[in-house]
């Protein structure tokens, strides 16, 4: 079986790193990874623009390796609602947030006329509690993240409470007043609640590869889904996401129990990721 990674993180400095990763994901079968920054204090940075700037290089840099290894790769750089909350703790003020991601945003954007990124991600809202306003200014970010990509015909990855309905209607909103492409914007990490919703719409949605959600998902007729590792290659972490080589065990195993069948499988891993992406097929 081929399988595709549709949301994955790398980290050179602590970590792995692109190369094993991407080694291991061709022997287990893998043909395709979306690789996504993580942020900056992650690779050891401070944030500062020239911390950011690094960051972006990192992922650049991560992703030629993993297209070294034989994957096709699709690579993202963003601003993350976690590191909204950590400017805030270093006592930046709410204007030097949302201006240092519009030049954030600025590198990415010359590095996407470069060819060098594909989109933005991960942007979003926290998915734990935190001040409300720091929630509001996640979300200010991530619509400036929005017109940007819709200017550029950027794809983004979402990051969000995982709240449902609410989640989905929500951003089903926000990209109608922004005019970005409903095809070009991903729920990343969603349950099966918000799932059922985006299935609606044209919004991509990407289910971690854990065997309680894919079960679910897979016995509910749900066809448009993405499956991602989330792997954020952190070894002081290990529990806290999937490895990339877990999504063929784990769906694998749910072809032996009958859950899911071998061409569906097949169509999420291959067809879906082909046109989600714009990538030519394997
Ligand atoms: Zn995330
Ligand atoms: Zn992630």
């Amino acid at each position: 079986m081929l399988y595709s990674d549709a949301h994955l993180h790398s980290n050179p400095i602590t970590g792995l790193g692109a190369e094993r990763i991407g080694k291991k994901m061709v022997e287990t079968g893998a043909w395709f990874a979306c690789l996504v920054s993580l942020p900056p204090y992650h690779y050891g940075y401070g944030l500062t623009l020239e911390d950011y700037r690094k960051t972006i290089e990192i992922v650049i840099r991560e992703a030629e390796r993993l297209r070294e290894t034989g994957l096709k790769v699709r690579v993202l750089a963003g601003f993350h609602p976690a590191e909204v909350d950590e400017h805030i703790r270093q006592g930046h003020t709410p204007e030097e947030v949302i201006d240092l991601a519009e030049k954030v945003f600025e590198i990415i954007v010359e590095k996407h006329r470069e060819g060098l990124i594909d989109g933005i991600g991960e942007v979003g809202r926290q998915h734990y509690s935190t001040a409300p306003d720091r929630l509001v200014l996640s979300e200010l970010i991530m619509m400036r993240a929005f017109e940007i990509a819709r200017d550029h015909d950027m794809i983004v990855h979402l990051h969000l409470e995982q709240g449902g309905y609410t989640t989905v209607k929500s951003i089903e909103r926000l990209t109608g007043f922004t005019g970005i492409k409903r095809d070009n914007v991903f729920l990343h990490h969603v349950t099966y609640n918000e799932a059922v919703h985006a299935e609606k719409t044209s919004i991509k949605y990407t289910v971690p590869a854990k065997y309680r959600t894919l079960k679910k998902v897979f016995s509910s007729n749900l066809s448009r889904l993405l499956i991602e590792s989330d792997f954020i290659d952190d070894p002081k972490r290990p529990g806290v996401s999937s490895y990339p080589w877990d999504i063929p065990k784990r769906v694998n195993k749910l072809i032996e129990e009958g859950i899911v069948s071998k061409d569906f499988v097949e169509k999420i891993f291959i067809d879906n990721t082909v046109k989600a992406y714009r990538v030519e097929p394997p």
